[in-house]
């Protein structure tokens, strides 16, 4: 069997490896993750793409997946689909609730029911006690008033995190991890770097949310899990740390906080 943790220097913990735009190469992407010694948390997104990251996690050592209903497909969490989540979180390669949450921006499900899908998976992910991987796009009030309505610690990640240090405070005191993708490399995003740079590391996961959100200098194509490395590069470069020191925390704070391996 291939994959143990001494090939693995960095975890992509948030892609879409089901994605239909793998469709025909997925192999190859996971054979290229795992040669540049990336493991993945492959997440999902509805009920068949959390099953399809299961598969995928079942076959492949350096990926895990996590089972979720995303806030775009809030529509979808019936009791059956609910049950179905249950069961298949069984399955020691499940690490997570995810991707869960809210998305004010585009709005694709209505507001209210992205908010009883988030709270209910809340609750699901604590009575299996599982950690939870959070989406939140311009929800920032919501997402924690729902959140400390639930319970006032949590293990997880704030995926694809964007705010203010005001706002990584909120979740740091909550108990989350915050998720670094692509975006930290993008010439705009001064504030985001400013941020990060004084995140403590332990804190930081590294993503891509592939296949968006390609780093530069891959912007504007598919992404995929082997190009974390820019996030790691980048986040090295504002902390003047070496790439090392952060592939080596990130990757323990994943290890740790999803119990991989
Ligand atoms: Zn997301
Ligand atoms: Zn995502």
């Amino acid at each position: 069997m291939i994959g143990h943790k001494h090939t693995i220097s960095l975890v992509d913990s948030h892609a879409h490896l089901g994605s239909s735009d793998y469709e025909g190469e997925r192999a190859a992407v996971i054979v290229r993750a795992f040669t540049a010694g990336i493991a993945v948390i492959t997440v999902g997104s509805d009920l068949l793409s959390s099953e399809k990251s299961l598969r995928l996690a079942r076959r492949h050592r350096h990926l895990w997946a996590a089972i979720g209903v995303h806030p775009h497909n809030a529509e979808t969490l019936n009791k059956k689909v609910f049950d179905r989540l249950m069961r298949l979180s069984r399955n020691q390669r499940v690490v997570a609730i995810g991707e869960i949450g809210l998305d004010f921006y585009r709005d694709l499900c209505a507001r209210d029911v992205q908010r009883v899908a988030f709270r209910n998976q809340l609750e699901l992910s604590r009575k299996l006690d599982l950690p939870i991987i959070v989406h939140n796009r311009e929800a920032t009030g919501d997402v924690l008033s729902i959140l400390r309505e639930v319970s006032s610690s949590y293990r997880g990640a704030m995926h694809c995190f964007l705010g203010d240090r005001a706002v990584a405070d909120e979740f740091l005191e909550l108990g989350f991890h915050l998720g670094i993708g692509g975006s930290i490399t993008f010439e705009k995003n001064d504030a985001l770097r400013k941020v990060v740079k004084q995140l403590p590391l332990d804190k930081i996961l590294l993503e891509t949310d592939c296949p968006y959100l390609a780093p530069v200098p891959h912007r504007g194509k598919r992404n995929e899990p082997r190009h974390v490395r820019y996030v790691a590069d980048t986040i090295a470069e504002i902390k003047q740390i070496s790439v090392e020191v952060v592939a080596e925390t990130t990757t323990k704070n994943a290890a740790t906080l999803f119990n991989l391996w």
